[in-house]
Parts: structure tokens; C-alpha cells; sequence
């Protein structure tokens, strides 16, 4: 089954897609260098001019944005449009600090709601579908997005929002809702809720899911389709390219096609800046070819990834990025050894346990040191002492094979870690506090 929402570029071939972005990166360069003084003082530094951009080829000579520059320019300082053409500002969740904002034109609204509903199409969607939008909505880009490509694919829309869990499921029974959009931390904790109320997968008409926000591993996906009895779609996005939908999986679930008519995108090192071949894993780097407002060239994500064109049997020609495993952001290094908290939650998963963890982190004599907090499942918590010890020993041995580092387990009772609706914090590392 093949499923477009705007079919003619969605499976557009490569030259059509390189010749649309090659169009669109020399108007949007010089639309960005003729407004916004803070990216031309960049180029000018550089030395590059508009005219010297004539393909996505000379992409790589222009000068990088990261997130400090768009603290810096907060908050009008790379805005490229008159704000009386604006129609909307979202912001970051500030999971990693100050809040930026980004601003958006009409035209930015709808391109990004194509967006999204390519990959509600992709996942399988049609108007047919009830879409339950548990994604926050304000600020954060979730709810808004997904509400608005669910909207163009003319979806009969349930603006949710985070939160109140009893009345999500309430609702989500009662109006029967076909699609669940949210971050995949809650789908799981949904997922828990409906078989504490005694309910079975196939007691709800949920079919398909699409998650995104927040890294989550192959692991957390069957764990989400087990217990709500759907299959689960990754989506991907960021605030500062516009939100969800940037990239999105199709019925291959082989990685996210990135729609490339509207961004282009790079892999880079992330210590060098240094453009990498395809197939590297490295930092991912995002050209807005087509926004208005905010219209950022080469902003660095942090986010890590490797990018493929192998070809997809979906008929799609759009290159597809591999799941994030965490931004570098989110990497701990711990007596000197790279651990990703989705390093953990594989190993979790994989031995039986829920999603239910948190990860500590602290420096005791100068050493660090790595504890782990697992509920037990009501199940397991009856075990005698003396069997619980023994689980702990033998997740802490799973762990050292797949961190390369010994951490502390501890096994903690049922719900007594707390519950995530947005995005989850899976991190407290006490070093910082320290420093
Ligand atoms: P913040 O940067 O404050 O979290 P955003 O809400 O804009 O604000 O979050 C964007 C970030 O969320 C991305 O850069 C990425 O790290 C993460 N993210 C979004 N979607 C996914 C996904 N499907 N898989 C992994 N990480 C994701
Ligand atoms: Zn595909």
C-alpha cells in the first residue's frame, strides 16, 4: 500500500529534488543575507556572498548557526520578516537551557503542516482517522504541529494536549480515536494506564501512533505497540526548522525520510565542522530552503545520526536520517567513557523490565560514579529481598556489557518514579552542581 499526501514531490527523483532545492537555496540566501544583519555579519566575516551560492553544492561554504547564536540574536536578531507578517511564535522546550523563539509566516504554518501530514499519510492516515493530539499544545511545537497536518489531511482532529491522563483515555474510548500523536514516554505511561483500568490492546480502535520529541529505542516501540495495540510511527523535528515533521517514517520504518523540497540537509564532524560522507555517523546540520520568517542556514542540531539515499521501497526519493540516539548534548561521559541514556533503556527493555528509570549521576572522590533507579513490575515486587539483590546483579551485568562501564542498580517499587506527559528527563547529573 502506498500512501502520499502530495505524491508528485514525495517521489519526485533525485534530480527533481536537487533542482527544486537548487532553485530555492539562491533565493533564500540572498533573502537572508538582505535581512537579517546578524547572518550577513557571519557571511561577510567568512567572506561569502549571496553569489556565491548558486547550488546546495556551495551550501558548505556558508558560516554554521548553533544555539548560542540564537541566544545571542534573541529575540528578533535573525527574524527575516516584518512581524506584521508574522502569524505565530513557537519556542523550545528548553530541555537544554534558555528558551529560543521562532517565528512563522503563513506560508511557513502551511509548508510545516504539509509537513506533518505527509507523515500522518505515510503512517497509514486518512480522513477517515480520529487523531488524538496529546502533544502539548503553546508554545511547544508538538500539539500545533501535528494539529495542523492532521487538519490538512482532514482528519477528524482531538485537540488533547498533554496531561490528564483519566480523561485521555476517557475520551480516547469514547470518541474512538484511530491515531495517537504524542511523545513516546507518554504513549508508554497511556499505554500502563489502560491495563491498570483493565483494558486489552484490542479494546481500543487505536491503530497507528506517531511519536517523536524525545530519543526512543526500537525496545520502547515494541513495548508501545504491545501495549496499545497499534503500530508506532517515529517522527522528527525541532523548533528551530519549524517542529515535528521535518522527517518522518514510512511503512518501511527504515529511518525518517527528511522532506528535502523544503530542508537540505548535511552530516558533519562534530568537533571540525567538516562535511562527512553519507553513511557517516555525525552531527546533523539543517538549511530552511523555503521559510520566511526564520529561515535558518546550516543550524547545527547536536542531534546525531547518519544519513542514507539507499533506495526505499515506499517510492519515496527523500534521504532518510537514522534515529537519533541522543543529542550530544544528552551523552554522558562517565570516568571517561561515552554512555547515551538509550544505551540503558535497550538493556531495560530487553530484560523484562518497563520504561520506568532514571539515570544518576554524581563524582564521589573524584570519580564518577553511575547509579540506575528501575521500578520493579507489580509482579517482581513480592520477590524476597534476596531475589531482588540477585536482579540487580544481574541488570548491573547486562549494563557493563552494553555501557562498558559497571553501574549501580537500584530496584525501586512500583510508580514510584515519576511519570512523563512531555518530554522525559531520564537524567540528573549532579556533577554540573558541583562544577
Ligand atoms: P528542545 O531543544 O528544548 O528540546 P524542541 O522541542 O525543539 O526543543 O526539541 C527538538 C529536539 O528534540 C531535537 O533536536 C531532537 O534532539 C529531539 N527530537 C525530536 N524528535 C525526535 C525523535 N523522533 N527522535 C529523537 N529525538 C528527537
Ligand atoms: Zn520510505
Amino acid at each position: 500500500m502506498k500512501n502520499y499526501y502530495q505524491k508528485e514531490i514525495e517521489t519526485a527523483s533525485r534530480e527533481e529534488i536537487l533542482a527544486i532545492q537548487n532553485e530555492k537555496i539562491v533565493k533564500q540566501v540572498r533573502h537572508v543575507y538582505d535581512h537579517v544583519a546578524y547572518y550577513r555579519k557571519l557571511m561577510d566575516e567568512k567572506g561569502v556572498k549571496p553569489e556565491d551560492i548558486r547550488s546546495v553544492e556551495d551550501i558548505k561554504k556558508l558560516p554554521f548557526l548553533s544555539k548560542a547564536d540564537l541566544r545571542d540574536a534573541y529575540p528578533y536578531g535573525l527574524l527575516a520578516k516584518p512581524l506584521s507578517e508574522c502569524v505565530r511564535i513557537h519556542s523550545t522546550s528548553g530541555t537544554t537551557g534558555k528558551r529560543v523563539v521562532a517565528f512563522y509566516t503563513q506560508h511557513d504554518i502551511d509548508l510545516w503542516n504539509d509537513c506533518t501530514a505527509r507523515a500522518i499519510v505515510a503512517a497509514g492516515g486518512t480522513k477517515e482517522d480520529v487523531v488524538q493530539v496529546c502533544y502539548g499544545y503553546g508554545l511547544f511545537t508538538g500539539g500545533a504541529g501535528l494539529d495542523g497536518g492532521s487538519h490538512k489531511v482532514g482528519c477528524l482532529t482531538l485537540p488533547m494536549s498533554t496531561g490528564s491522563t483519566e480523561r485521555q483515555i476517557q475520551f480516547m474510548m469514547d470518541l474512538n480515536a484511530t491515531i495517537i500523536c504524542c511523545t513516546p514516554s507518554y504513549a508508554a505511561y497511556i499505554g500502563e494506564t489502560l491495563a491498570e483500568k483493565g483494558y486489552k490492546p484490542e479494546d481500543n480502535k487505536l491503530r497507528i501512533g506517531i511519536f517523536g520529541a524525545e530519543p526512543w529505542t526500537e525496545e520502547m516501540r515494541r513495548n508501545i505497540q504491545k501495549s496499545l495495540g497499534i503500530k508506532a510511527y517515529d517522527i522528527y523535528g525541532l523548533t528551530e526548522t519549524s517542529g515535528p515533521g521535518v522527517a518522518f517514517e514510512c511503512e518501511e520504518q527504515h529511518g525518517m525520510h527528511i522532506n528535502e523540497d523544503h530542508f537540505y540537509a548535511e552530516i558533519i564532524d562534530p568537533d571540525t565542522g567538516e562535511v562527512l560522507p553519507e553513511g557517516s555517523k555525525g552531527e546533523l546540520v539543517f538549511t530552511a530552503l523555503d521559510k520566511e520568517a526564520f529561515p535558518l542556514l546550516r543550524y547545527r542540531t547536536k542531534d546525531i545520526c547518519v544519513l542514507s539515499r539507499e533506495k526505499c521501497s515506499c517510492g519515496r526519493n527523500f534521504v532518510r536520517m537514522s534515529k537519533p540516539m541522543g543529542r550530544s548534548d544528552d551523552m554522558m561521559i562517565i570516568r571517561g567513557v561515552n554512555v547515551f541514556p538509550s544505551q540503558i533503556e535497550t538493556v531495560l527493555l530487553n530484560e523484562g523490565y518497563t520504561p520506568n528509570y532514571q539515570i544518576l549521576v554524581d563524582r564521589v572522590n573524584n570519580t564518577d560514579t553511575l547509579d540506575i533507579n528501575v521500578e520493579l513490575s507489580p509482579e517482581h515486587f513480592s520477590d524476597k529481598v534476596s531475589d531482588i539483590q540477585k536482579r540487580e546483579r544481574g541488570l548491573e551485568t547486562a549494563m557493563r556489557g552494553m555501557l562498558g562501564i559497571g553501574p549501580k542498580v537500584h530496584l525501586v517499587p512500583p510508580k514510584s518514579i515519576q511519570r512523563s506527559e512531555g518530554k522525559a528527563v531520564r537524567v540528573i547529573d549532579k556533577r554540573k552542581l558541583h562544577d
